[in-house]
């Protein structure tokens, strides 16, 4: 069901309307919000992938993201070696999960397929028919490495490829003999028996590229469209958040070298933090925290029950300090909002050393916070 509504895109004010997921469907996310238009839902899809698949969040997206909910990956590169001393590419799933991604090795002058199973071998036939129909087969992408003294051909996506060898030569021939055999290719692939492939080493290397800035982006995205579910998009298109809405289209504004350290990461820290030791650890899932006061309006993200960061979302506003939280699950157990009340009990419960109160006496606290609840 649709949460949020409105004529205008809270992005760049024009009309239009989108399904938009709110934390990105790839971290699980499955409160939808029609309240960005197509066009802006599209672009910024790029900083939700950073966030999912390019940063420290990706790894626990493997780890906890449990088989039945959304299909998902680690981005990157991540390899194993089979029993012929192969280097397959595979995919890292829920759980942690392997599969062998869709692809061909050059022994000599014939092509040896890997696939996970018959599904693997139909998207590489239908994705290499493709490319042949349209002559795009020659322009496939070429990765030169030296580790591929066999050179190899990789499904990325179901509809994308690539090709790596240790040199462009071998790329190339593996690309005619790919073109010229085809056909026999093609037949073998659709009669042959499956052999199960087994891994020599019990280990997978994962290669993550990580983003930062589009990290950091993709959180504050997560912060504002959570401002746009609680408090209605009119009050997002305020002129006081332009700075973060601007930032989140792209106005990435790098620090300058510094010469004491000129290693360090370029990152735009304007907006958006890590916290490391976070006090307020409220969820296990997803989470936003909105707290207006005196410091304007502040929002805490945390992915996973793990990964927490301080976004500043709006400058110091006028009128009554508030507080709104929200918990999104990421098992597609759906999402709402975390009461005052429960909040508290949370709060007091995982907390009771920070905020010196003895367990003991927690449940009269809450006994009291319930009344002045009831009452009000
Ligand atoms: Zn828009």
């Amino acid at each position: 069901m649709d949460v949020v509504e409105s004529e205008i895109c809270i992005y760049c004010r024009q009309p239009g309307y989108s399904r938009e997921h709110n934390p990105p469907a790839s971290l699980g996310g499955n409160c939808v919000l029609s309240c960005v238009c197509t066009q802006c839902n599209k672009t910024l899809s790029a900083i939700d992938q950073g966030l999912a698949e390019n940063s420290p969040v990706a790894v626990s997206k493997a780890a906890f993201t449990p088989p039945a909910a959304f299909c998902t990956h680690v981005g990157g590169e991540a390899s194993t070696v089979d029993q012929f001393g192969l280097t397959l590419g595979v995919r890292v799933g829920n759980e942690m999960k392997t599969h062998v991604r869709p692809q061909f090795f050059l022994d000599g002058n014939s092509l040896k397929a890997r696939t996970a199973d018959r599904d693997g071998i139909s998207e590489l036939i239908a994705h290499i028919d493709k490319q042949i129909s349209e002559g795009k087969l020659a322009d496939t992408y070429i990765e030169v490495n030296a580790e591929f003294r066999v050179p190899r051909f990789l499904m990325h996506r179901s509809t994308e490829s690539y090709v790596s060898a240790s040199s462009i030569e071998d790329a190339e021939h593996l690309l005619r003999v790919l073109q010229a055999q085809w056909p026999d290719i093609r037949n073998n692939l659709l009669t042959c028996e499956e052999v199960k492939v087994e891994t020599r080493q019990p280990s997978v290397l994962m290669k993550l590229t990580m983003r930062p800035n589009d990290e950091f982006r993709g959180v504050a995205k997560i912060a504002f469209e959570a401002a746009a579910l609680l408090c209605g998009p009119q009050f997002v298109l305020r002129p006081t958040f332009d700075p973060i809405r601007e930032y989140i289209m792209g106005d990435v504004r790098l620090p300058p070298i510094d010469p004491a350290n000129p290693e360090a990461l370029a990152i735009d820290a304007r907006f958006v933090r890590r916290i490391v030791d976070c006090p307020v650890k409220f969820t296990d899932q997803h989470g936003v925290l909105l707290i207006a006061g005196a410091a304007g309006i502040l929002g805490l993200v945390i992915l996973y029950g793990e990964h927490c960061y301080s976004v500043t979302l709006a400058p110091r506003q006028d009128g009554e300090p508030w507080m709104r939280c929200y918990e999104f699950s990421y098992t597609k157990d759906g999402h709402h909002e975390i009461d005052q009340l429960d909040f508290a009990r949370r709060a007091l419960e995982r907390f009771p050393e920070q905020l010196k109160i003895a367990k003991e006496n927690i449940p009269y606290l809450l006994n009291i916070i319930q009344k002045n609840k009831a009452g009000r």
